[in-house]
């Protein structure tokens, strides 16, 4: 509440500008809201709600002239101020029946006429009016809906009714509609659109309903906690009610529950207390949470956040739904019996809204902001950075003409404030702490993943190994006992062929044995054949004898006879002899002498033959049995014969048994090439092993390395953690360092004194230094140089501050200069008026002036008189401090000493 339109400072001027850039690039604004009206198009809609039906969206022309007129003012920061007249009631029909309605209203003009007496009226324009028919959608939609518009894009907004009791200011704001929905009121139809075009998923909606009465706020959703103190931050300003509860919205019902709770409760509440509903002020406070869609992309790492200065986005909104107390005089109102004090205490809140107001209004320097409660709590809302919206009910009656006149004026005052509205979005420190916690427990959950995996994969491939080498050894077991084997077979068939081999020598032997028996047998065949041929001569010679023989025989026989023959006529002569017989007996005798003498003869030579044919006849049995004994052998020899036959058959046994050998060698020499092949295999897993060892110890390498970057992201978000809530206190932590350098060198002392000053090192640990410089090497000193020129004061401040402990450093005090960085900390010097940016800025000269290249240049550029300037602007003690400490390490320089000591104390 401390400018107006008139009377706004350059700073602020150029912050409305940027604004009204940003509102245009987000269509946020009235120019954008009133082209998505006349379209009829649902221009609350976000990405992730349901589509409303177009029906609901809809306005009427007099809504949409009610903006091209905001837009005529080229002023979207202005408090719109709206007027609605109630509808005759039953009082006023029965006292003011004579009588015409105090005031006329022309909506197509947007003009109201006040009638001052019968003949004479003066006329006043609004952003809007509306008639005793208007409708609660469509004073909704006109008055309030840009206003929740715009808090649900990220801006503050309130929307507030004023006027005396009875005017509807109750059935404007808080109509809860519970049987009839076109009666709804402007809190539950404004609660309405924000569930719908939120996502509660991702945004938060809370509410607080308040009741201010005697200066004292109590929760009317818990009844008992009264006096609830204001809290206000001394940074941003803004206004905060930590006592009061607030609930988190789940749905339009459950807030409807709510009202209805607020509702009953304040009835209590003032029944309690002797009062009217129409003395307190009712409060309906909405905080909007919304994280800003598009501008962080979950995927991205936490580093490349950092690098990218792509940190997310939290729009942090609070739309204010006030219902006032009564407008009215407390004497009008029938308070009597109260006393004096009291009534005054009643109404304290609303007349120092109207003191603000008028303040406001006509540019008054003081704004008397801090006299109520109520004030304090619509800082924002008037002269602030909300969008507002007032609503002004009067009644028709002229009976209240006094009250009517006094509530038009007041909307007529805040017509004229004009609020210089502010996205109120931040770094969501909460929610990517949350996101890195998450990120964290994630990696850690991929490492234990991880580690896990590479256990089972390297107690897998230890089994896979245990059971290669097992095979291995049984393969290698087999193959041993199966060369064993083979090998003794192989002796053992050598063995056999040995044998065989003698034997078949044995054979040979005995063949050629036997050939030569055969050869003999054959001989004596021959011979026997001889023999044979020889007896069958004997025999023919034999025959030939006996047949010689026989024929002698028979000659002998013959010659018998004729001796015979002669013997008788012999013994006839004998006869005749007989005579003669004396003398031829004698002969007889003789003869028979001869004669036996000659068969003596013939036995002996019968008897000598028949022996010789015996002895012929033994020997040719004798030959007999040679002969069968030589067939007999020959018998032998050709039985013999066909056993050499068979050891012939023997032989081919032998070359079947020589070929089964060499099958065996071949088996063999497949065998041993199948060892071969199998060790090269064994060989091949062994190597294998090795490179599955390598890439195991690799994988746990690997896992160290990621165990460590784990450790360095949580102790990066610790000290995210640390810093972010504390943002503001580095520097805060400089000036007491500086404070304390100071303390001990005088800035009046000697030159080498005096270039102690510096430098002005946060006293920060060395890790967050850490974090510093790790920001500054990722981001770039350009870059975060490139920020002090930021339209934004916030972003200025916080590069203004990384500078200052940046320029600590040595190392980088060359570096912010060469980079432009000591001129844009002139510029900031000469052209700032914010207080932490002159302090902060003057903080950083000291430092870059600790460097000796640097403090020439910097007296070059005239930054001596340009501190001795800022000591002059401000009574600001840290301020004043660090310029002397610039100056004194200025007074390093032994050139520029005596004129920096003089500009140093004439600043001072
Ligand atoms: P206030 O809150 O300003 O004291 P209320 O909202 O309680 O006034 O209104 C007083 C009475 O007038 C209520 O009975 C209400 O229903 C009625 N009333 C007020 N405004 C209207 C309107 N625009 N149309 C119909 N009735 C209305
Ligand atoms: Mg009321």
């Amino acid at each position: 509440m401390a400018t107006t339109s008139s009377g706004l400072r350059p700073a602020q001027r150029a912050e409305k500008q940027r604004i009204m850039q940003q509102q245009q690039g987000l269509s946020h604004g009235w120019n954008s809201l009133t082209r998505s009206l006349n379209n009829g198009q649902q221009s609350l809609r976000s990405k992730d709600t349901k589509p409303v039906p177009s029906s609901r969206r809809s306005v009427t022309p007099t809504s949409r002239s009610f903006y091209r007129d905001f837009d005529d003012d080229n002023d979207s920061g202005r408090v719109r101020v709206a007027v609605r007249l109630r509808p005759r009631n039953a009082e006023d029909l029965l006292s003011d029946a004579d009588f015409a309605d105090c005031v006329e209203l022309q909506p197509e003009l947007k003009r109201l006429k006040l009638r001052k007496n019968n003949w004479s009226s003066e006329s006043y324009r609004f952003d809007e009016v509306f008639t005793e028919t208007a409708s609660q959608k469509r004073v909704y939609e006109v008055v309030a809906k840009p206003v929740v518009e715009s808090v649900l894009n990220g801006y503050n907004g309130t929307v507030m009714a004023y006027g005396q009791t009875g005017t509807g200011k109750t059935f404007t704001l808080g109509r809860l509609g519970k049987n009839d929905a076109s009666e709804r009121g402007i809190m539950v139809r404004a609660l309405e659109d924000i569930m719908d075009n939120i996502s509660i998923a991702f945004d938060t909606v809370e509410v607080s309903y308040l009741q201010l009465y005697m200066e004292s706020i109590q929760d009317l959703l818990a009844p008992k906690k009264t006096n609830i103190p204001i809290n206000e931050d001394p940074k941003t300003g803004e206004v905060s009610l930590p006592g009061a509860i607030t609930v988190k919205l789940r749905d339009l019902h459950h807030f409807l529950e709510l009202l209805q709770i607020g509702e009953a409760n304040r009835h209590a509440a003032n029944t309690k207390l002797n009062t009217e509903s129409s003395r307190s002020h009712a409060i309906l406070v909405v905080n909007i949470r919304r994280s800003v869609p598009g501008k962080v992309e979950d995927d991205i790492s936490y580093q490349d956040k950092i690098t990218k200065g792509n940190f997310p986005i939290v729009r942090k909104s609070k739309l204010l739904i006030v219902d006032l107390a009564g407008s009215e005089r407390l004497d009008k109102s029938g308070s009597e019996g109260l006393l004096l004090e009291e009534a005054k205490f009643i109404n304290l809140s609303l007349t120092s809204l109207g003191k603000c107001i008028n303040a406001l209004a006509e540019n008054c320097p003081h704004i008397p902001t801090r006299d109520s409660k109520l004030t304090r709590l619509l800082r924002d809302s008037f002269g602030g950075s909300a969008r507002t919206s007032l609503i002004i009910t009067i009644g028709p009656s002229s009976r209240h003409h006094a009250e009517t006149t006094s509530t038009i004026m007041f909307g007529q005052r805040a017509m004229k404030i004009v609020n210089v509205v502010k996205l109120k979005e931040e770094f969501d420190y909460e929610s990517l702490c949350r996101k890195l916690e998450a990120q964290v427990d994630l990696l850690t959950a991929e490492i234990d993943r991880q580690q896990k995996l590479g256990q089972s994969e390297k107690s897998g491939l230890e089994k896979q190994l245990r059971e290669c080498q097992d095979c291995f050894q049984e393969t290698r077991k087999t193959l041993v006992t199966r060369s064993e084997f083979l090998e003794k077979e192989n002796t053992r068939l050598e063995l056999d062929m040995e044998d065989v081999l003698a034997e078949l020598n044995c054979q040979k032997d005995h063949n050629s044995l036997m050939q030569d028996k055969i050869a003999d047998l054959e001989m004596r065949l021959k011979q026997s054949k001889q023999h044979q041929l020889e007896n069958s001569t004997y025999h023919k010679l034999l025959a030939d004898t006996t047949e010689m023989y026989e024929k002698k025989i028979a000659e002998l026989i013959k010659q018998l006879e004729v001796e015979r023959g002669r013997s008788k006529t012999a013994e006839e002569q004998l006869n005749s002899m007989k005579k003669l017989s004396g003398d031829h007996q004698k002969l007889t005798q003789q003869h028979e002498m001869e004669n036996s003498k000659h068969q003596k003869a013939l036995v002996d030579t019968t008897w000598i033959y028949e022996k010789k044919i015996m002895e012929l006849t033994k020997q040719l049995e004798d030959e007999h049995t040679r002969f069968e004994d030589i067939q007999e052998q020959l018998h032998l020899a050709n039985k013999r014969q066909t056993d050499y036959q068979n050891s012939m058959q023997k032989q081919e046994e032998m070359s079947e048994l020589r070929s089964e050998l060499q099958e065996m060698y071949q088996l063999h020499e497949s065998t041993i090439n199948e060892l071969q092949s199998l060790k090269a295999e064994f060989k091949d897993q062994i190597e294998e092993k090795e490179s599955i060892t390598v890439k195991l110890y690799a994988m746990q390498e690997k896992l160290s390395a990621e165990e460590k970057r784990r450790k360095t992201i949580e102790n990066e978000l610790e000290k995210l953690k640390k810093c972010a809530p504390e943002g503001d206190t580095d520097f805060e932590d400089e000036e007491s360092y500086m404070k304390e350098k100071i303390r001990g060198n005088s800035v009046l002392g000697t030159s080498a004194s005096l270039k102690k000053a510096g430098p002005l090192r946060v006293t920060k640990s060395a890790a967050q230094r850490v974090i510093v410089a790790k920001i500054c090497e990722e981001v770039g000193i350009q870059k975060i140089i490139r920020l002090l020129t930021s339209e934004d004061l916030d972003v200025q401040i916080h590069a203004v501050k990384v500078i200052a402990n940046l320029a600590a450093e040595e190392v980088n005090q060359e570096n912010i200069v060469k980079e432009g960085g000591l001129d844009a900390l002139l510029t900031m010097l000469r052209s700032s008026q914010n207080a932490t940016i002159l302090r902060v800025a003057s903080g950083a000269m000291a430092n870059l002036a600790m460097n000796e290249m640097n403090q020439s240049l910097i007296m070059s550029r005239g930054g001596a008189q340009l501190l001795a300037k800022t000591a002059s602007k401000t009574d600001d003690p840290q301020t004043l401090r660090m310029v002397a400490g610039a100056l004194a390490n200025l007074c390093g320089n032994g050139k520029t000493f005596s004129r920096s000591c003089r500009l140093h104390f004439q600043g001072i």
